[in-house]
């Protein structure tokens, strides 16, 4: 079973592309720290913050995120957990509600998607909360190419260490 993510409200970023690479990652932008921590304990979950003075129950795993840029702080998270890159499955997830995509045939689709996206692509995933719908051509290489990096960087670093 792979991790699942609560995101503090400096980390909506960081928890969007989690999401797109299939992980469960909660962005909670209006709860306060105990909500936080209750939150991530009852579903088994890694905060991930960055307030320094966040509380450090010892029951709840907690990384304290130190980079600004949004790829440097997957990289954090993939070396901290260890989060295992394998496990990722880009267009699962949507990425703006956390909800697990189900497949769709493009007759399912066909009134949100571009007209040339509807011509070129068969195949669909859609969120059932609010109705986004995902495609590989426009969507996957970006969250791939990532991905690739991420794995790349943390494999140089496995060995070096
Ligand atoms: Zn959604």
């Amino acid at each position: 079973m792979p991790p699942r993510f609560v995101a503090d409200c400096m980390l909506g970023r960081l928890a969007k592309w989690l999401r797109a690479f299939g992980f469960d990652a909660c962005y909670a932008p209006f709860a306060d720290d105990h909500g936080i921590v209750a939150w991530a304990r009852q579903r088994g979950a890694v905060v991930l913050t960055r307030d320094t003075g966040f509380p450090r129950p010892t029951d709840v795993p907690i990384i304290f995120i130190q980079e600004d840029d949004v790829e440097k702080q997957l990289g954090q998270v993939v070396r901290s957990v260890p989060l295992d890159l394998a496990d990722a499955r880009a267009l699962t997830r949507c990425t703006v509600c956390n909800r697990e995509l189900e497949s769709a045939t493009r007759d399912q689709v066909w009134d949100r998607v571009p007209p040339f996206v509807y011509l070129t692509e068969e195949r669909y995933a859609r969120c059932l909360d609010c109705g986004r719908v995902y495609w590989e051509g426009t969507h996957a290489p970006r969250i791939r190419r990532r991905l690739a990096r991420l794995a790349g960087s943390a494999a140089g670093e496995r060995r070096r260490g």
